[in-house]
């Protein structure tokens, strides 16, 4: 059954910006995909009134609302009372978490202070759950066919009681399952493109999607809003076609993680001669663990001296055609593969900017060579935007080409 939730963010600092709210966003996470749906976040402040006001609101619109935040032993912490307000009931101490309190001030050889006392404080008649990582425990109330549930603040107390106590709670209440999402790594799309892709599928009414762009790698996501994902099969199907250019395969984090399980698998080496994107492409090969066994290393000719004295790229072709030219990228491509003795040297070659760009060639001009045993391929890109913009792309296009590439063959 699909139940909806609202997550109720409280603290001062979240509204000041010095905290960001991290565990609205672990709790969403952990029911996204599931029948579970979150149907809004709030922050709100430590004002009683303020937190009162807000849960009110929450319990109006969804059947589970959870809290975290203000459960603490200050002054701040309003959490119990707004919720005692709400239900017209009287805070009561939880002696179990008494217990715990005092044996963990007493090993600590501490005092225990009155203002301590609150953190044990519960609305009576709640349910109280577990804090296995503080003192201040959490605690559930069932009212009407809806459930309020207040957690702890602290990342580390909430995120330990969330997966602990809370989950297996709703699981075993209201079964928990986890098909109602298909999520797909897609690189090398532009998100324009992806929309008209995703207009090929035609998606029932029932489907929502969304698309996380980010520099590289963007997250496509497909959820039902029915209790069954009936079309999930044939959904999948679908994808997998029509994204087949772009996909990521799941077990592969990154486009440079699956091109170098793709070149271990087919036994093939890589080296690279890296002019506009100054090692870059190295970086990102190497930031991969495991990239050894493919990857052997990278000049940055950056200077046409080095590109013609260690790559062996002709001062005609330099001369005739400049640096910045698929014919440069061509030669830098085979003089790398042949000086590391690789299958295969990648190279790029471009005007990265903000200067030195030329009416033919202007700023985000990128060339790129790829020798592959000796057969070589290569391609121009105009990439817009900065200078970080150009080359952090360049890098991407050319593992995502190579990527590619060796996919298809
Ligand atoms: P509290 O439970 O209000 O006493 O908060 C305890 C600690 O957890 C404080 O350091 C808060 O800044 C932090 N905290 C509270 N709520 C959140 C949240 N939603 N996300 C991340 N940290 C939080
Ligand atoms: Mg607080």
């Amino acid at each position: 059954m699909i139940r909806t939730v609202i997550i109720v963010a409280t603290g001062e600092e979240l509204l000041y910006g010095t905290t960001a709210d991290t565990n609205s966003s672990y709790i969403s996470s952990r029911f996204f995909g599931t029948n579970f749906h979150v149907i809004r976040h709030i922050s709100v402040g430590d004002n009683i009134t303020d937190i009162e006001n807000a849960v009110r609101d929450a319990l109006n619109l969804a059947d589970i609302v959870i809290t975290t935040g203000g459960l603490g032993p200050t002054d701040d912490d309003n959490t119990v009372g707004a919720v005692c307000r709400i239900f017209s009931v009287e805070p009561a101490e939880d002696s179990p978490g008494r217990d715990r309190m005092v044996e963990f001030f007493e090993s600590m050889e501490m005092e225990i202070r009155k203002e301590d006392f609150r953190m044990i404080s519960v609305p009576e008649t709640s349910h109280v759950i577990k804090n296995n990582k503080g003192l201040a425990p959490g605690f559930l109330i069932e009212n009407n066919d809806k459930i309020l549930i207040s957690m702890p603040g602290v990342p580390a107390e909430m995120t330990a009681m969330f997966d602990g106590e809370l989950l297996p709670f709703l699981e075993k209440k209201f079964g928990l399952t986890e098909n109602q999402k298909l999520a797909y790594k897609v690189s090398g799309i532009r998100e324009s493109e992806v929309n008209r892709l995703v207009g090929e599928l035609g998606l029932p009414e029932n489907i929502r999607w969304g698309i996380t762009a980010k520099t590289g790698v963007n997250d496509l996501t497909f959820l039902s809003d029915s209790e069954i994902f009936k079309e999930r099969e044939c959904l999948d199907r679908s994808v997998r076609t029509v994204f087949a250019d772009y996909l990521i395969d799941s077990d592969f984090s990154s486009p440079e993680e699956e091109l170098i399980f793709l070149l271990g698998r087919r036994g093939f080496t890589v080296s690279t001669a890296e002019s506009c994107t100054g090692g870059l492409i190295g970086k990102t090969i190497t930031d991969v663990p495991g990239s050894s066994d493919v990857y052997y290393g990278s000049v940055v000719a950056y200077s046409n001296h080095i590109k013609s004295e260690i790559l062996g790229v002709s001062e005609a072709s330099l001369g005739d055609f400049g640096a910045v030219s698929e014919t440069v990228a061509a030669e830098m491509a085979e003089g790398i593969r042949k000086k590391f003795n690789s299958t295969i040297g990648i190279s790029t070659t471009g005007i990265a900017g903000p200067g030195g760009g030329s009416i033919e060639k202007p700023v985000g001009t990128v060339c790129f060579g790829f020798s592959i045993n000796g057969e070589i391929k290569t391609f121009t890109k105009f990439i817009n935007g900065s200078r970080g913009r150009v080359r952090a792309f360049s890098a991407l296009y050319a593992i995502n080409y190579l990527r590619k590439l060796i996919k298809e063959t």
